[in-house]
């Protein structure tokens, strides 16, 4: 495969883009070499400007649930366009998108329209903040919640890739009231409670965590958090920018049985356009502005076009509920597959695996927080990486992210990669 192309287009993005890119993860600068540049996608399949397919396991990071230019979705967004980009100014599909969400996730009464992730989590915790008078609040090593100041305490994703211990720019003003413990650890949280007791507003958490690879809640540990927060008064929210509708229609909350109190929803919800959103418990959601004075905004908030995308996307979730179920499936056939050549590789690995998410941890221990996910054998994916990329396998580039299975994957797709895995490891054995 010839690379010249990408290596061409990354020269020439890096004079005028950051590290050539609009998101650090996409430099590869984690598993080295040059970012594949990508022109279009279809089902599960990515195809760079070079005319390379590649089976995709990111989906968008997350959003691609159906696959790539799903037609339902691209139809919707193609006669939206003609009617409309942007009002700044309400619009029934506005309403439909909060009584569909409703719907699906019983315990959320208001929900309001952002345009990511990081406004999502960034609003979420403001509005606990204002609703109970406190302004600490806890999150885990290894989490991440997106770029708000906060946030960026012991972050994962791209902070934990590129290893940045403190992010210069974040004021320790900003970031004195965010208290970190190891996920998983409850013992550790209930310390924090003690020792900060009445000052503690919230707990942040991704109910299954995708940020330092995928990497499962302990039984207990959410019902732990949930009690906490009951006993101290605080608001619990959900991270649920990856989870939500894909690992049910409810989300994590649904598949876990937990009721958090704000739930936080990114790209899915614009099932690839640029979107999130908070809600939750009508006495908590009532102070955001113009209801309350906990003041949050966004010019582009509730856009249509970002609407009728992600409408498109949860109707068919809700309408056709066997669609996640062959998603799960499939996703544990490719696990199945995943653990025999890794098994008969003979080398230490931990395959972390819930729903439709996946990750391939190169490590001798239970991979459980972020001390453990740190510890695995980064050198080992990034050769594991690069070895499946030229069979045309796209994972996520780095080994702090979890894979997102499409289920516009076939099997035939599926078993490709296991072959594609299995020729991979006996190449970086070499
Ligand atoms: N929360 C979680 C769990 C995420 O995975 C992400 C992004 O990947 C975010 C928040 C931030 O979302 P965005 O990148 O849309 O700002």
């Amino acid at each position: 495969m010839s690379i010249d192309k990408n290596t061409t287009l990354f020269s020439r993005a890096q004079q005028s883009i950051p590290g050539g890119v609009n998101s650090p993860v996409r430099a590869f600068k984690s598993v080295g070499g040059t970012p594949v540049f990508f022109e279009k996608a279809k089902g599960a399949y990515l195809y760079d400007v070079q005319g390379q397919q590649y089976i995709d396991y990111i989906a968008s990071w997350g959003p691609m649930i159906l696959g790539h230019g799903y037609e339902p979705v691209v139809k919707a967004i193609q006669q939206q366009v003609e009617k409309a980009t942007s009002f700044g100014a309400p619009t029934e599909l506005e309403i439909e998108m909060a009584e569909l969400i409703k719907s699906m996730v019983p315990n959320v009464d208001l929900i309001r329209m952002v345009n990511s992730g990081t406004e999502a989590c960034m609003s979420a915790l403001r509005v606990a903040r204002g609703y109970t008078g406190r302004n600490k609040f806890i999150k885990f090593e290894g989490c991440y919640h997106g770029h708000a100041d906060p946030f960026l305490v012991k972050a994962g994703s791209g902070v934990a890739t590129f290893n940045i211990q403190t992010v210069p720019g974040v004021t320790a003003g900003a970031a004195s009231d965010t208290l970190t413990c190891a996920y998983n650890d409850l013992d550790a949280v209930e310390k924090l409670a003690t020792d900060n007791k009445g000052e503690i507003a919230a707990i942040i958490v991704e109910p299954v965590a995708g940020n330092m690879g995928c990497i499962l809640p302990k039984p207990g540990f959410l019902e732990g958090l949930r009690r906490i927060c009951d006993e101290e008064g605080m608001v619990l929210i959900f991270d649920e920018v990856m989870n939500g509708f894909r690992l049910a229609l409810g989300g994590a909350q649904e598949r876990l049985g937990i009721d958090a109190d704000l739930v936080t929803y990114g790209k899915v919800i614009g099932a690839g356009m640029p979107v999130g959103a908070f809600g939750g418990k009508k006495q908590i959601m009532e102070v955001v502005a113009p209801l309350g004075n906990v003041y949050q905004a966004g010019t582009l908030s509730g856009n249509p076009v970002a609407m009728i995308a992600g409408l498109t996307l949860l109707k068919a979730l809700k309408a056709t509920p066997e669609l996640l179920m062959e998603l799960d499936d499939k996703t544990q056939y490719l696990k199945d597959g995943l653990e025999e050549v890794l098994k008969a590789w003979g080398q230490p690995y931990v395959i972390n695996h819930f729903g439709s998410m996946l990750s391939i941890h190169f490590s001798n221990q239970p991979v459980i927080d972020f001390a453990t996910a740190a510890a695995s054998d980064t050198v080992l994916f990034k050769k594991f990486f690069h070895a499946l990329l030229k069979r045309g396998i796209y994972l996520p580039p780095s080994a702090f992210e979890s894979w997102f299975l499409n289920n516009a994957l076939t099997v035939d797709d599926l078993d490709k990669t296991i072959r594609a895995v299995k020729e991979s490891l006996e190449e970086i054995s070499k």
